[in-house]
């Protein structure tokens, strides 16, 4: 018969972090899957340059940000350098075109979204690509590049907590289906946020220093790090940073982990909150996003998870989030919380039991 061990906390944390480790090192892309999606973007490249001569294909998002996972998709952003250029919907209906054409991709063309993009997918069966692949291709979207290279950097402050805490928590938001915006829940790129917010912010003392707080090394004119309204100045001077800013926080991923779900399904004010990497606890009322009582229901519906985009200021990263969407996310932040704290006999068990 099986006496249930007993399991002290010590023991507990050191076990789940190594299993943590273990868990999201196999998840990660291969050094195959990277060189062929690098391959796909210099030929998107080339093709694009066919239409406009001045213009580069970049990567963003978890391609580029370091927390990237599997099979995931390829965001992409086509910048163009010259004065006269066609509208980003004309670009897009122009390129669908081409794409269609010379390349084997299933393309669809958005020219009237809000950010139009061409969306493009390979099949699994094409050779080289077991798990297909999917891409989105936009324009001049340069705020996106800059919060990609934010995040990146501070995964790069503290690799090891950083990326594991963030990789695990999208596998299990993608596994406990709380990661569609176009369902109500939550993107990817939001809870990254929530994670860098809980690192800078909530853990006393910091995990992370706040790279958007942090002065230049001498003072840089102002159109240097302006783009439009927005102050897209951060602190990205990783061989410096790693010299002068050592965390004297020294807990493990696993009790960074327990504690990154107990904030969340507990004591985060959702009602009133929001969480800005840049300036930390906010009010929705200090920036009029309290309009839970409009008479528009799309409107009312709005801000009902507040997580502010660390450059564009005013624009609420969650405002996808319904009601419901967030009642399902706040369960499962408690459904996790909950499992962590029963110790399970084996840590590898919390975590299946944590992505089922
Ligand atoms: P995944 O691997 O799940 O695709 P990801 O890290 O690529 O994750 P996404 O949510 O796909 O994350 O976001 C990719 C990029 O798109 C982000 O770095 C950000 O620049 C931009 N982005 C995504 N969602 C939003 C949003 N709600 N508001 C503003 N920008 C967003
Ligand atoms: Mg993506």
């Amino acid at each position: 018969p099986s006496i249930r061990r007993h399991v002290s906390k010590h023991q507990f944390v050191v076990e789940l972090s190594q299993c943590l480790f273990d868990f999201v090192v196999q998840l990660l892309p291969t050094p195959e899957e990277l060189a062929v999606k690098e391959d796909v973007r210099k030929l998107l490249e080339k093709l694009i340059r066919t239409i406009e001569p001045n213009s580069r294909l970049l990567s963003f998002g978890s391609t580029a940000n370091g927390f990237s996972l599997r099979n995931s998709d390829m965001d992409l952003c086509c910048l163009i350098d010259s004065e006269e250029r066609l509208s980003a919907s004309d670009l897009v209906t122009i390129l669908g075109d081409l794409l269609e054409r010379e390349t084997k991709f299933k393309v669809k063309p958005l020219p009237h979204a809000r950010i139009p993009i061409v969306k493009l997918s390979l099949d699994p069966s094409s050779p080289g690509l077991p798990h297909g692949i999917a891409c989105d291709i936009g324009f001049e979207n340069r705020l996106a590049l800059e919060n990609t290279r934010l995040l990146m950097c501070y995964a790069m402050v503290d690799p090891a907590r950083v990326r594991t805490l963030v990789l695990f928590l999208k596998v299990w938001s993608k596994r406990r289906k709380i990661n569609s915006p176009y369902e109500g829940t939550l993107s990817s790129y939001g809870y990254v946020l929530l994670v860098i917010y809980f690192l800078v912010h909530v853990k006393n003392p910091p995990v992370l220093p706040n790279l958007q707080q942090i002065p230049p090394l001498r003072p840089i004119p102002r159109d240097e790090y302006y783009m439009g309204d927005h102050n897209v100045w951060f602190f990205d001077d990783i061989d410096v940073l790693r010299q002068r800013w050592q965390s004297s926080n020294t807990e493990s991923v696993a009790e960074l982990l327990i504690d990154f779900f107990r904030y969340y399904s507990r004591d985060f004010l959702y009602n009133s909150g929001v969480a800005s990497i840049r300036a930390g606890l906010l009010q929705k009322e200090s920036k009029g996003w309290q309009n839970q009582s409009d008479s528009r229901p799309d409107l009312r519906e709005r801000n009902r998870l507040c997580i502010e985009d660390p450059f564009e200021t005013d624009y609420n990263v969650a405002r996808c989030v319904t009601k419901d969407g967030l009642y399902t996310i706040r369960g499962e932040f408690m459904r996790a919380s909950r499992i962590l704290a029963s110790r399970p006999e084996r840590a590898l068990l919390a975590l299946t039991q944590l992505c089922e």
